[in-house]
Order: C-alpha cells, then structure tokens, then sequence
C-alpha cells in the first residue's frame, strides 16, 4: 500500500521545517529513502545536528540554517528552488518549555503565515502542517473527534489551532492543498526525553541506569502512543492522498494505556528490576487522551504497524547504543 504510493515521491523536492528535530529527522530520512530531495530546514534551537548527520554530504540533502518564523531566512529557501512539498514541522516542543515561555511560542504563528504565504506563492503542491493532540486540551468527549469539540489551553495548542485552520482556510480561499495532522503521543529513537516530557525515553532511561521510574500522579492517566515510523507513514501517506486536502487528522493507534502500564512495560522490555517512584502530577496534568482514528483510517487507509511493545524495545535498543 505504502510502497504504491511512496513511489510518488522520487525526484521531489521536499522542504522539511523543523527537519533537525526528531520526529523532522526521521520524516528527512524517510523521504531520501523513497528517491526524494530533501531541503532540511532548521534554527537548531531544539534540533541537532547529530540527528541529521547519516544524512550530511549526500547530494539529495541539503541542510539551511534558519528560522521559520523569520520571513527572510524562509524565502530565500523558496527562491532557491522550486519546491514541491512542505512540511511544516518546526514548532517549539515540549509541554514544560512550551508553558514556560508562552510569548515565545506565540511567535511560531508567524512560522506558520510565513509557510501559507511563501508555498502559496510558489505554488507549493502540498503543505503537511503538524498539529497536536493538545488541540483537544482537556477533553470533554471520548473518543476525541476531529470535528468534536476542542478545548486549547496551552499556548502551545493555541498556536496549533490557529495553524489548523490557516491550513484550512488557505485551502478553501486559495486553493492550496493542506493537511493538519493531530499527532498524538509519537516516541522512538532519538526523542530528546528530559525534564521537559517524552515520557517513553524518560522511563527507558531510568530503567537503564538503574531506576526508579518516575510516575506522576497514580499511573492511571491514558495516552496514546505511536512508534515514530508508523507516525512518518501517516504522515506520507496525508501528503499523497488527495482526500486529505483540506482536513485534519487524528494520528494515533485507537489504543491509549495507562502510564503505569507503560512503566511496567519499560521494566519488561529491558529485564531491568526497578522500582516504580510515585510523584505528583504535573500543575495542568491533561488526565485522558483517546482519539478517534476513524478518519485517519478511512482517508489514510493505514493503521499503525509496530506493537508498543516492539516500538519500545526499538526504542531501549536506540538508548543502549547512546548510553554503552
Ligand atoms: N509522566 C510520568 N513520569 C514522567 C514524565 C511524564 O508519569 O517522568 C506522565 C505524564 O504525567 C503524562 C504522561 O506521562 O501523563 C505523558 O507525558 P509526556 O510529557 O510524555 O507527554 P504529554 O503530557 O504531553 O502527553
């Protein structure tokens, strides 16, 4: 299915904002993997270099320093080359962080004008616009529905809802063909799991270096979580689906856990014995998360491949090699 579809991508030009970070840097991998030229933008405030390196000196990677929400330092990149797809994936990242400097993230609508303006002008074929499961705040129906209601609090989800519906409306009055993808919880290798959040990467390297696991609040919170590669074939398969045009679109596997399941899953998979730690819940603590993936499977046609428990174990190997 995927592989009828990726071949679509050969010989396209394929502007990554964002494309050092993590989940940028595995789109960028993907995307030269399926024949495409990939133009890897990036202020590199979150991102890194060492994320993008196995992809340095190639010739179909080109890697621009800049900052998206800087006009100048984006039009140079359209004036360069003409470009046949975006994605715009640079945003700042991270609950914590993202609460910490509200003003700051506000600045990433103008990321977001620029990104509209700029591929609408260069008659862009397709921008794919990352949005968040935070859109739905603290949810007041289950599942979480696209068309249901949505509850921003956080600057971060202002800023994504805002996005969303630029997307939208630019495809509507303009005719430029957009997709908003709602991700929900995405890990995997290279996740930057810190103080500011990733809980995956937190537990499995806790884990590996000897516990405890932290877990906040009683455990009994739910998320939703996506192994990165099955995040990057949603999301190449919103780019290459025409019925996408227009929407958004829950990414997600359908099945949220408990964060304590994911605890004792962490302990499982890296055969460490660790003790679990109980600490209070984050100030804002967003109890549930359970979307919807009925759109993204009858639009997409794709359902998420990898078990958690096999993405987890992907994952841990990631952090053996970094940690060893
Ligand atoms: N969490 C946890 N221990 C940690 C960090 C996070 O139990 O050390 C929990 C957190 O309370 C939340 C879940 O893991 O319920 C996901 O947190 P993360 O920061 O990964 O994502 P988000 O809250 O943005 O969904």
């Amino acid at each position: 299915m995927l592989e009828q579809f990726t071949d679509k991508l050969r010989g396209k030009r394929i502007l990554v904002t964002g494309g050092a970070g993590f989940l940028g840097s595995h789109l960028c991998g993907r995307l030269l993997a399926h024949g495409a030229k990939v133009i890897c933008f990036d202020d590199l405030s979150t991102g890194t270099r060492e994320n993008i390196n196995e992809y340095l000196g190639r010739d179909e990677f080109a890697f621009v320093t800049g900052d998206a929400n800087k006009f100048a330092d984006l039009s140079n990149v359209f004036d360069a080359e003409k470009i046949d797809y975006v994605f715009h994936y640079a945003a700042r990242v991270g609950v914590k962080r993202t609460t910490e400097q509200p003003l700051e993230v506000l600045e990433d609508v103008e990321g977001i004008k620029n990104v509209l303006h700029l591929s609408n002008k260069h008659n862009v074929e397709k921008v794919i616009f990352s949005s968040s499961s935070e859109v739905y705040g603290e949810p007041v129906e289950f599942p979480e529905r696209e068309n249901g209601h949505v509850n921003p609090k956080l600057p971060y989800a202002s800023v994504k809802h805002i996005g969303e519906k630029f997307m939208e409306s630019y495809h509507k009055v303009h005719g430029l063909r957009t997709c908003s993808l709602r991700f929900f919880n995405i890990y995997g290798p290279k996740q930057d799991s810190s103080a500011y959040g990733f809980v995956v990467g937190i537990f499995i390297k806790q884990a590996l270096s000897g516990g405890p696991l932290t877990v906040l609040g009683d455990g009994t919170q739910t998320r939703d979580f996506v192994f990165v590669d099955d995040n990057i074939n949603s999301s190449i398969l919103a780019l290459l689906t025409n019925a996408t045009d227009g929407h958004v679109v829950n990414i997600g596997t359908g099945r949220p856990m408990t964060i304590l399941d994911m605890a004792e899953l962490v302990i499982k998979v890296t055969g460490k014995d660790v003790k679990i730690e109980f600490l209070p819940f984050r100030e804002g603590e967003i109890r549930h998360r359970f979307p919807d993936v009925s759109k993204m499977r009858s639009l997409l046609g794709y359902r998420p491949m990898h078990t958690i428990e096999e993405g987890v174990r992907k994952t841990m190997e990631w952090y053996q090699g970094r940690l060893s």
